[in-house]
């Protein structure tokens, strides 16, 4: 079977075919102001498990994934504590990859930033305004004015008779907010005019000087890593409306392609103990929270991928423990088959990779589990009622390996490496010296590279980037 998902636009499930030769997908990425909580944990494990499910189908894919570092909550907060706006967002920024290696998660093909592509934006709001799609007004903002765009509202379903499609909003205001509700739409922000509040976090534009909306950014972004269509687009629930709606309206209107994105899937939200998860009701976790009570990332990891992505996800402390125990009967299942078949633990670890052929195999009703709208559940109930049956055959060992990639469950491994936190001053001093050495300014990268050995850590560059490691 080839894998499916619902699409939210047609609201049907769809097989996914690449209309390329490489399978382009783009998620919405974390706002950096706080360390990441489980819920967004579900969305982004979510995604990794579809990208895997993907690659063992034999998909090469492209995934792109942001970091939103300007908007209203990352001002504010970076202001509360006198950091430069770029200074408070990397340590986030910082926190969120570090808690991502922990959960197993594949890093993206391209994570861009979106102060990095202020530029990019600014040229699809000049190419809207030219058109007529958005207006400026009197504060140097711009808005798009979503009564020029016939779709409005498809992917969300608003209904369009009761929509207010004028430049106000239902109780007269432009909505100069990032996020609403439905009741509110309106014409939307596409650039913010420069107001006090915002200190030095401004750019200069054709309207004045000022600050991206946060829909944009999205558009911008995907447009110049993955093309004006691409294949597939992701996020929460909480951002089919008014985010992804607003950035089919942009994107569509300022490349004049359509459709902006061939699927849309968005997961369901997760709960804590049958509530939703909030500070102040005392139920919202981070990663470290469940690590600090004795979990470790891969049963945290297990517990948030087990519901199927189209139904809120109901964490509990019981369901961690499930975890742990589905964990361990997985381990000696497998541990024992593969005692028969004289295959060890290290060498049965090579097989977790995408490539297995599942037909014909004990695990094909699992991979047709996962193809079938991507149904994580079923997959998993399929594989425990499989274990009985596993006879140590070489052709069941090889898809159990790909199957656990799917799942990202690489369960004979050790974490501990991957779970060693890099100090936020060391990962600092490494992207200064990167900065340094792109601006060859050798002198200063030496000297950055000497500190950080010194404090007993070794980076090691590639061909794009840079990695951190504790030195032997
Ligand atoms: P944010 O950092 O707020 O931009 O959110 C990052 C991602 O997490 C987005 O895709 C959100 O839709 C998603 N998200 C936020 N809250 C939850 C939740 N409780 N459950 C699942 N996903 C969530
Ligand atoms: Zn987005």
């Amino acid at each position: 079977m080839k894998p499916s998902i619902t699409n939210t636009l047609s609201r049907k499930k769809e097989e996914l075919i690449p209309s390329e030769a490489a399978f382009k997908m783009y998620c919405c990425g974390p706002t950096v102001y706080g360390p990441a909580h489980i819920g967004n944990f579900r969305t982004f494990l979510t995604q990794d498990v579809l990208r895997r499910t993907l690659e063992c189908a034999g998909m090469e894919v492209l995934h792109v994934r942001n970091i939103t570092d300007v908007d209203d909550k990352t001002i504010r907060e970076s202001q509360k504590l006198g950091l430069s706006l770029s200074k408070f967002t990397r340590k986030w920024e910082d926190k969120f990859h570090a808690d991502c290696a922990k959960l197993n998660m594949l890093p993206p093909s391209v994570e861009p930033r979106a102060t990095e592509h202020i530029s990019e934006q600014l040229s699809m709001v000049e190419k809207l305004v030219d058109t007529g799609h958005a207006y400026a007004t009197k504060d140097g903002s711009v808005y798009f004015k979503i009564s020029t765009f016939e779709n409005y509202g498809r992917l969300a379903n608003l209904d369009r008779e009761h929509m207010a499609t004028q430049m106000t909003n239902s109780a007269g205001e432009a909505n100069n907010a990032d996020e609403y509700e439905r009741e509110s739409v309106a014409d939307f922000a596409l650039w913010k005019g420069r107001k006090p509040e915002d200190g030095d976090n401004f750019w200069k534009s054709p309207w004045g000087e000022g600050r991206p909306g946060w829909h944009i950014e999205c558009s911008a972004m995907s447009r110049k890593y993955l093309g004006d269509t691409f294949d597939l687009h992701g996020g929460g629930i909480d951002l089919c409306f008014p985010h992804h709606e607003n950035e089919i309206a942009q994107s569509e209107c300022a490349t004049g392609a359509s459709p902006y994105v061939r699927y849309w899937f968005h997961s369901a939200h997760l709960m804590v103990e049958g509530e939703k998860m909030s500070k102040s009701l005392g139920n919202l976790f981070t990663l470290d929270d469940l690590l600090k009570k004795g979990y470790t990332p891969q049963q945290i990891r297990y517990a948030l991928i087990s519901g199927h992505y189209r139904q809120q996800l109901n964490f509990t402390f019981k369901s961690l423990d499930d975890a742990k125990s589905a964990l361990s009967k997985l381990r000696k299942g497998v541990s024992s088959t593969l005692k028969e078949a004289g295959m060890s633990e290290e060498e049965f670890n090579k097989l977790i990779k995408p490539g297995a052929e599942f037909a014909g195999t004990i695990f094909e009703g699992a991979w047709n589990a996962m193809c079938d709208d991507l149904n994580v559940p079923r997959a998993l109930g399929e594989i425990f009622a499989a274990l009985g049956k596993f006879g140590g055959k070489t052709a069941d060992i090889k898809a159990l390996g790909s199957m656990l990639y799917a799942f990202g469950l690489d369960i004979f491994a050790d974490n501990s490496e991957k779970a060693e936190e890099i100090p936020a001053e060391i990962s600092d001093m490494a992207r200064r010296r990167w900065e340094a050495k792109q601006a060859r300014n050798f002198a200063l990268a030496d000297e950055l590279r000497k500190s950080i050995a010194d404090a007993g850590w070794t980076v090691f560059d590639s061909k794009d980037g840079f990695d951190i490691k504790k030195s032997q």
